[in-house]
């Protein structure tokens, strides 16, 4: 979060991602073999692709968030991400589903979440994915829970997808070097995407790694994995969420040089070293006004 390493970051996610796949997919065998019938359920980048739309929505082949709170295993925090005491919502999910008759576990009960509701979750996001006040509601085997209403998964596509992360208020950046506005309504936040991926696909190479990887709603195009502070920022206790903040929010804006290495400014800065580089250079990272 203090933006020390963007491939340190990537890793990360992706070991994380790797490990839930081979946790999930140990205990299926391992339940396939003592006679059970069961499948492991990939936790991301897997999508029910017969619904229209699927590209944007990205709606999960199951729900690992409903399952892992209807079973005990976490509660929602206000961003609606799952999240444990103690470890916030620095978690990611894997599920297994198998015909062994196993015992139900209950869920935690609402007063017992990690989520103190101080809604950082929120400030963190540059696509404005949460709302800070509009609640959803719904039942889950019988019991009502609320979030924070979502405000549409294009938005974490355009952004933690690392088109662009320069926050709103121009003072921290995601992990992606894109300038690009962040439009009011999904309408314009679809139609500023595809501005920003053609202009995405003419950055030069990262000098770090390679990184990246290719999201199935979106052959063809290296996704780079530069967000995740509504997960990262939340360590199940105020002081250590309210500490992570303040690490973020100071940690600067990260541009990209014409020779494809990245550097972190704090946002003054940033900005004079960004129109200092080549026009030609910041065209690729930004919309001028007349372009929009
Ligand atoms: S950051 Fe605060 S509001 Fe958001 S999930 Fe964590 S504890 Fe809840
Ligand atoms: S990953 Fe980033 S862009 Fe996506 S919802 Fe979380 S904070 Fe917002």
């Amino acid at each position: 979060m203090s933006k020390k390493s963007f491939a340190k970051h990537e890793e990360n996610r992706f070991d994380l991602n790797y490990r839930s796949v081979k946790i999930s997919n140990d205990l299926a065998s391992w339940l396939s073999e003592k006679g059970y019938e069961s499948k492991r359920i990939i936790s991301n980048n897997n999508y029910k692709k017969e619904i229209k739309g699927w590209k944007a929505d990205m709606p999960p082949k199951l729900s690992h968030r409903y399952v892992a709170v209807a079973s005990g295993v976490g509660s929602f925090g206000w961003s609606g991400n799952v999240g444990m005491k103690g470890i916030g919502t620095t978690i990611l999910l894997g599920t297994v589903v198998t015909t062994a008759e196993l015992e139900p576990t209950k869920p935690i009960p609402l007063e017992e979440s990690f989520c103190t509701r101080c809604k950082l979750c929120t400030q963190v996001c540059s696509a404005s994915m949460f709302s800070k006040d509009k609640e959803v509601k719904f039942s889950l085997g019988g019991i009502e829970y609320t979030h924070a209403a979502r405000n549409g998964y294009v938005r974490c596509q355009y952004v933690c997808g690392g088109f662009t992360g320069l926050h709103p208020n121009d003072k921290f950046s995601t992990w992606s070097p894109g300038r690009f506005p962040i439009p009011e309504t999904n309408l314009e936040i679809y139609k500023m995407m595809g501005k920003a991926l053609r202009r995405y696909q003419t950055w030069p190479e990262r000098t770090d790694r390679k990184g990246g990887y290719i999201n199935q709603s979106a052959p063809g195009v290296n996704i780079r994995l530069t967000c995740g502070f509504c997960q990262n920022i939340c360590w199940g206790n105020p002081k250590e969420t309210s500490e992570n903040y303040r690490i973020l929010t100071e940690s600067g804006c990260l541009i990209q040089n014409p020779d494809g290495s990245m550097v972190v400014f704090p946002p003054e800065e940033a900005k004079e070293y960004f129109n200092a580089l080549p026009v030609k250079h910041r065209r690729k990272y930004q919309i001028e006004k007349s372009a929009k």
